[in-house]
């Protein structure tokens, strides 16, 4: 197979991991900059051009998408999807996955376990939000952050007032949670390829921090989850449509609520903890899918 990887920067740990992973399974692997992917829409043959020419044709799209460049690296993939080409998460998921209110409302409607999540407009209502969750302490986090960044723990229910009025007045997107306070700042990372957890690991966040992020500080070890954690992780990563994701959870006293759910998970930090190689085993996935759903262009998704 020839396979596409999406990303911007052929160093980074897992755009290597999985273009070593592709090589030794007898792949051509090549990383396409999605910023220097460019396309005529109103062609009758999609095509992509690339620094000058047309992209040669792909078995497979990896895509790796970084959070900054969500909408540009969507509409390349939306091309590769128009061409007919295997993408391992579409763009539909993957945009879904970007944005925490949209993908806790899908996986609420299938039923999993979710911390109370509240989302207002007007400042009028932030009293009785912040009672919707069960008052302070609570969470306030930024719909579109990542690596922990624009996660707040707020002790008061006047401080929440106030950071919420604050982030209303930026015009910024966020939500408001329910503290899962017995979670004691670890959260459990499931890596889904499929449908199977092939790899967990806890992540404890550092002193006095309460993101477990390994951006913010955090530690990570091996960690044995329970069938209900597995069988939750396999659910949230399916009603998001993504084929490879990194769902985190955390373990509440009502069982095992969802975080969010990555759809371009590092692979670093997992290798890493379980010794596990998780780029052999996406590569592997794509060996076996690609093959079967080859050739048809897709509809186009919107
Ligand atoms: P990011 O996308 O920035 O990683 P998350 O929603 O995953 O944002 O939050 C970052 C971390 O903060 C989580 O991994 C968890 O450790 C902690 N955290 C977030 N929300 C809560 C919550 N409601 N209760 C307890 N801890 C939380
Ligand atoms: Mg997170």
């Amino acid at each position: 197979m020839h396979i596409a990887l999406l990303s911007r920067n052929r160093n980074l740990y897992s755009t290597r991991r999985l273009i070593e992973a592709a090589e030794q399974r007898g792949h051509t692997a090549r990383v396409v900059d999605t910023l220097r992917c460019y396309m005529s829409i109103a062609s009758h043959h999609p095509s992509i051009h690339y620094k000058g020419t047309e992209l040669e044709p792909f078995d497979a799209v990896i895509p790796r998408i970084g959070s900054s460049i969500t909408f540009y690296g969507c509409a390349v993939l939306r091309q590769f999807e128009m061409m007919g080409v295997y993408v391992v998460n579409d763009n539909v998921s993957i945009t879904r996955s970007r944005d925490k209110l949209r993908s806790l409302q899908l996986l609420s409607r299938k039923g999993l376990g979710l911390p109370i999540t509240g989302f207002a407009h007007s400042p009028d209502d932030i009293p009785d939000l912040i009672t919707m969750v069960r008052g302070a302490p609570l969470v306030i986090k930024l719909l579109e952050g990542t690596q922990g960044i624009g996660v707040v723990l707020a002790e008061t229910n006047q401080a929440a007032e106030s950071v919420i009025q604050a982030f209303m007045g930026l015009k910024a997107n966020i939500m408001v949670q329910e503290y899962i306070k017995e979670a004691k700042g670890a959260d459990i990372r499931c890596l889904v390829i499929g449908d199977k957890v092939v790899a967990s690991m806890k992540r404890q966040a550092a002193d006095g921090e309460f993101r477990s992020n390994l951006h913010r500080g955090g530690s990570a070890s091996v960690i044995r989850i329970t069938p209900e954690e597995r069988s939750t992780a396999i659910r949230a990563a399916k009603a998001m449509g993504l084929r490879v994701a990194g769902v985190d959870l955390l373990r509440s006293n009502h069982g095992p609520v969802i975080m969010e759910v990555n759809s371009s998970p590092g692979l670093e930090g997992i290798e890493a903890t379980t010794g596990k190689d998780i780029a052999g085993l996406i590569i592997e996935h794509v060996q076996k899918n690609a093959a079967t759903t080859r050739k048809t262009p897709n509809k186009p998704k919107g």
